[in-house]
């Protein structure tokens, strides 16, 4: 059986590694089936896709989108897009253009926290100019000497309650999985084990997925407890789900996972590759 990794990150977002590299990678590491899914992103696609043919790794389009559903930020994965598609190009700009207004708010707040010239200093960590994310105010604030290591930087600057932290409104879910639609792709709730949601609140999120046309959710992810696959495996059962599966890669040093880490779906879910 061809061995999946569908969920990673390249320098057209948050990632280390080119997509040319990360490809390579994935070859080394024996993935068969590699997803390029940059954070409300297509950049890459077009040299994964070339480094792909080379390096004989099938490439599956893809991107993550944020979403903001109730009071939380989730992550949608798009897979097997059509990279051309108008409708789904115009909602990822409109996400990006709202990433760089947050990214001015963010630095306005380092500032008053006593850290000036973030938003230009992140902005040197950023490969893909319009796509600017937390994670290179991290490596801003790791590389100024401010906190040692990326675990910390988060946790002190960047969450709810930190200065680098501001309210944010991305795209609706609805949105997200009528973009990813319109592409031709297949909308996967990433790592549904890291919203913080009660019980009863991942439950509804996952009926309100399903109603609105979502298609699968990531059941293995490396921020997954094994009792959480488990659960994630029945729930994929239980709402009708596909079952995807990801590394989340994002470069060497800064992931829980390697490219080709996770290992096979449980018995019994039907996997989002079924027809590819
Ligand atoms: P953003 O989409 O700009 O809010 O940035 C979110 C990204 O930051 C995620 O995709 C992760 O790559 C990274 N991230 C979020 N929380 C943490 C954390 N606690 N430690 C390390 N990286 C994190
Ligand atoms: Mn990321
Ligand atoms: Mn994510
Ligand atoms: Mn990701």
């Amino acid at each position: 059986m061809p061995h999946y990794d569908l969920h990673s990150h390249s320098t057209c977002s948050d990632g280390l590694l080119s997509p040319t590299e990360l490809v390579r990678r994935a070859a080394q590491r024996g993935v068969d089936v590699l997803a390029l899914t940059d954070h409300d992103e297509l950049a890459g696609l077009g040299e994964a896709s070339e480094a792909a043919r080379e390096a004989k790794v099938r490439l599956v389009a893809g991107a993550e989108l944020s979403v903001s559903w109730r009071d939380i930020t989730l992550h949608v994965l798009g897979l097997s897009i059509d990279p051309a598609c108008p409708v789904l190009n115009e909602g990822l700009a409109a996400i990006r253009k709202g990433r760089t207004e947050r990214a001015r708010r963010i630095a306005a707040g380092l500032a008053e926290a006593g850290i000036p010239d973030a938003y230009e200093g992140a902005m040197s960590f950023v490969a893909s100019e319009s796509l600017i994310s937390r994670t290179h105010f991290a490596r801003f604030l790791v590389d100024t000497g401010r906190v040692s290591n990326m675990k910390d930087v988060f946790r002190r600057y960047l969450v709810e309650g930190k200065p680098g932290h501001v309210k944010h409104e991305w795209a609706s879910l609805t949105q997200a999985i009528d973009w990813i639609h319109a592409a031709g792709g297949r909308a996967v709730l990433a790592h549904p084990g890291r919203y913080k949601v009660s019980v009863s609140g991942l439950r509804e999120l996952l009926a309100e997925f399903r109603d609105l046309g979502g298609d699968g959710i990531e059941v293995l992810s490396p921020s997954h407890s094994d009792a959480q696959v488990d659960e994630f495996a029945r729930h994929a059962r239980i709402f009708g789900l596909l079952g995807s599966s990801g590394s989340d890669y994002h470069g060497p040093g800064e992931s829980w996972a390697d490219l080709g880490d996770m290992p096979s779906l449980p018995a019994g879910v039907e996997p989002v590759w079924k027809d590819w």
